[in-house]
């Protein structure tokens, strides 16, 4: 584009310049099996942190898992008992 100049460009900031109370911190919920992001929020303060969670298909896995287990437990204890 003729007469386009990259000088004075607005959306050119200097990272030094950004002001802290204008930041949102973003709080990352992140799968602490699979690490997968399963949301992310805006929180109060500045600083960004991590939340450890399960996601949907972690959650159902692991609701298998202990199914699974307690079934194991229940066949052992009746093996016991006779
Ligand atoms: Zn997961």
């Amino acid at each position: 584009m003729p007469g386009e100049t990259r000088e004075n460009h607005p959306e050119q900031q200097a990272p030094e310049q950004e002001k802290p109370e204008d930041k949102k911190a973003v709080m990352t919920l992140v799968c602490a099996y699979c690490g997968k992001v399963i949301n992310q929020n805006h929180i109060e303060g500045t600083k960004d942190c991590m939340s450890h969670g399960l996601c949907r298909e972690c959650s159902e896995k692991s609701i298998e898992e202990l199914d699974k287990m307690s079934k194991k437990i229940q066949s052992k204890k009746r093996g016991a008992e006779t």
